[in-house]
């Protein structure tokens, strides 16, 4: 914790310090301090910087400072949240600055970029090579995301869908622990979409991704919960003991005991999209559709299509659309299962519980 403010902190530690080093010592110390340890400081920063503001007010501090922030091996660990800039502030600088970070090779800069230049801009060849080249360097969004650009097509037409190549990226996503991913290819296998089908291998699959997604849950829990939930999770993180268990649908396992399925984190990049397209959105039309084009469904989620439905839509219902499986069982979670709701299914389902 302490370390983490301590790097929180590094951008207005180096701007006070030269202050300090002024006025006790009567000279400027700053400037005696070598390049190297100046530049080790600013690259921390930028690797944990909260926001790309923290780090650009570095750049206003002094000269110096500004000419070695901007060097490529300080712009190469630019992190998550250094990259993340909002929609509302796109500029030309904004977008000269993640060009700047992605040509020093920063990951995450890469990626960020690929993903708006490819759903917001023209120019997606770019935008998805640039999602490529981040998950060659195993980015698990960039994994991910290149996935569903996969399975989806995007950019081209449905002959350009590539399910091998989808299921593959899941595959090495889920190896470094991404559950979407894992779910993903759980129903790859539960329906032989892009590989055999493989009923034991996909409930194999769609088990660990449910575990998974409730440990997270657990940890994010208060005591109380967790503490009425440990008999469960021994049950569940043992996948042989729940044999009643649908691994696709582990929350209803869960249902009373407390635990809340909170929406899941949003990347800055799918929070950019989100934010990209809600500002283009005329007031009062149809929130799914944006500028003449439809958005996947799911809140947290940001990515539209490229071609006339290209997402697959809820089979019940039919008014939403993902896409992904990912998108789709989080927003059932989370929301639409309290909406879509064809009037016979409900029937069937209270006669079920002896309504
Ligand atoms: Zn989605
Ligand atoms: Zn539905």
């Amino acid at each position: 914790m302490m370390e983490r403010r301590d790097e929180r902190d590094a951008g207005d530690m180096v701007g006070r310090k030269r202050l300090r080093l002024s006025s006790d010592e009567g000279s400027d110390l700053f400037d005696s301090l070598p390049d190297d340890i100046v530049l080790l400081v600013l690259a921390k920063l930028s690797s944990s910087a909260r926001s790309p503001r923290d780090f650009i007010n570095v750049l206003s501090t002094c000269t110096r400072l500004n000419r070695l922030a901007l060097q490529p091996a300080v712009l190469k660990e630019a992190g998550t949240n250094t990259v993340a800039v909002r929609a509302k502030n796109w500029s030309d600088s904004a977008h000269r600055f993640l060009k700047q970070c992605v040509r020093a090779g920063s990951t995450e800069a890469t990626y960020f970029l690929g993903m708006i230049r490819f759903y917001c801009m023209e120019g997606r060849k770019f935008g998805a090579a640039l999602i490529a080249k981040a998950a060659i360097r195993n980015h698990v969004p960039a994994l991910y995301s290149l996935a569903i650009m996969q399975f989806n097509g995007s950019g081209g037409d449905k002959s350009s869908k590539d399910l091998l190549a989808g299921c593959a990226l899941c595959a090495r996503a889920g190896d470094l622990g991404h559950i979407d991913s894992i779910r993903e290819l759980g129903y790859c296998y539960q329906d032989g979409y892009g590989v055999p089908r493989n009923l034991k291998g996909a409930r194999s699959l769609l088990t660990r991704a449910a575990a998974m997604e409730v440990a997270c849950c657990v940890r994010a829990s208060s005591e109380d919960v967790i503490r009425k939930c440990e008999t469960r999770l021994d049950a569940i993180m043992s996948f042989k003991t729940v044999p009643g268990a649908n691994p696709g649908l582990g929350h209803a396992y869960w249902a009373g005991s407390g635990l809340q399925f909170s929406p899941r984190e949003t990347h800055p990049a799918n929070r950019f999209l989100l934010e990209w397209f809600a500002i283009q959105a005329d007031s009062g039309s149809d929130p799914g559709r944006v500028g003449g084009v439809k958005l996947c469904s799911d809140l947290n989620c940001g990515r539209s299509e490229t071609r006339e439905n290209e997402f697959r839509r809820c089979s019940g219902c039919a008014n939403v659309r993902y896409c992904s499986r990912g998108c789709q069982a989080h927003d059932w979670k989370v929301r639409h299962k309290f909406e879509c709701s064809p009037m016979p299914q409900l029937v069937h389902h209270a006669v079920d519980e002896g309504f």
